[in-house]
């Protein structure tokens, strides 16, 4: 039987939520998560999703998790500290750190829980984190985990961080300081200011962690924010996620090799949860390879993103600070934002919606995330929807 303060608490709570417009419903895709995605038994082009390299649906990622599935079986069987390390984690992990020209790195189950993993490893309660406003939700527990002091910086405001910084490090108060910021803004996609973010680090010798889930993959041609700016071992901390251009699942830090070694005894995740499966590590590895090897996929990604964020913009809409793939649509008014992504869905474009509290009330925008895997004409009837929809509802 439910409590009955459980079940008030339910009913009291998603009520609320539909009554503002924010229960969030969840659209199953028939299929793969492709160019194009079958939802309700039609096919749409899809802006939706985070495989940027179209890797989640690449043939030789395939072949390569069958492969592994009959040589390794379809799971690790344990946690990676007691045996669930099998030699595709090892190979995974030498591939990524060959890949971010880091000594090493060490792989989780997620990007999200590998955020929540490394920071509280590192930071405790005698330490404080400077974190970016806008930084990810994953980023947000990690530092709170930790149970370390978190004080936050106006967004890419360098000038609020370095006072910040300079308080923070001068009161003597904390016995570590770090400052954690994303690589690339989801929700924006602006990229972190990281040169100046490292110089106000080495004046004031603190830690710098940089979550890359978005660049990795997509800025410096492929390797990520921190190559993208040249700033090689400068960075403490580069964290990534493999289920985002890597099309696959899991997440990692890459950094020296104490710093690994540190988080291999002391992150709890990769000592109690199960590691990933054989064939994830494996897809992931081969994946990695394919972008050392060529940086073919990321060329088309930047054609593609370039083609449709110019197009957006010749019809007359807002992209807001855009440099990335990452192209919001901004409309600004909740319900007008919903109505456009509701419409362009009916026309056959699916890009999400994304509204208060993901983003600031207001800045309601349609976001947009073109990937190498999309041709020419699908952008191209992209934007036609766009136009028909931005007339329609008199936004252009
Ligand atoms: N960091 C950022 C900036 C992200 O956008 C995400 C994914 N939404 C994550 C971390 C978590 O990564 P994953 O989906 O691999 O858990």
């Amino acid at each position: 039987m439910t409590s009955k303060a459980l079940q008030s608490f339910l009913t009291d709570n998603i009520n609320d939520l539909k009554e503002r417009g924010l229960y969030n419903e969840i659209d199953p895709i028939e299929g793969a998560n492709g160019p194009l995605v079958k939802l309700d038994g039609k096919t749409k082009i899809n802006l939706s999703s985070n495989n940027y390299l179209g890797l989640a649906t690449d043939d030789r990622l395939k072949e390569t998790a069958k492969a592994a599935v009959d040589s390794h079986g379809v799971g690790a069987g344990a946690v990676r500290t007691i045996n669930g390390t099998m030699d595709l984690h090892l190979e995974l992990e030498e591939k990524l750190a060959e890949f971010k020209g880091t000594d090493a790195v060490i792989s989780y189950q997620s990007g999200f829980n590998c955020n929540m993993a490394a920071i509280s490893a590192v930071m405790d309660k005698n330490d404080a984190i400077l974190s970016d406003e806008l930084n990810h939700a994953s980023i947000i527990d990690g530092c709170r985990l930790s149970r370390a002091k978190i004080i936050r910086y106006n967004h890419s405001d360098m000038d609020d961080l370095r006072a910040k910084a300079k308080e923070t490090v001068e009161s003597g108060d904390y016995n570590k300081v770090m400052i954690i910021t994303d690589g690339v803004f989801s929700m924006d996609g602006d990229i972190a200011k990281l040169p100046e973010i490292v110089e106000i680090a080495e004046e004031f010798d603190v830690i710098t962690y940089v979550d890359d889930a978005h660049g990795s993959g997509v800025l410096g041609k492929g390797a990520g924010t921190v190559k993208h700016f040249g700033l090689q071992n400068k960075v403490d901390f580069q964290m990534g996620t493999l289920s985002k251009a890597i099309g696959v699942i899991g997440g990692y830090v890459a950094g020296k090799t104490e710093l690994i070694d540190w988080l291999k005894v002391r992150s709890r995740p990769f000592l109690f949860s199960t590691a990933v499966s054989p064939a994830d590590a494996a897809a992931s590895t081969k994946a990695v390879d394919l972008l050392i090897e060529s940086t073919d996929l990321n060329d088309k990604l930047w054609k593609n993103s370039n083609y449709l964020k110019n197009g957006l913009k010749k019809l007359g809409f807002d992209i807001g600070n855009s440099e990335t793939p990452i192209t919001p649509c901004i409309i600004g008014d909740e319900k007008a934002t919903q109505k456009f992504s509701k419409r362009l869905y009916e026309e056959g474009v699916y890009a999400k919606s994304i509204v208060f509290p993901t983003v600031p009330r207001g800045k309601g925008r349609v976001r947009n995330m073109p990937t190498a895997a999309h041709t020419k004409d699908m952008l191209d009837d992209a934007l036609d929807a766009y136009e028909k929809i931005g007339k329609e509802l008199g936004l252009i």
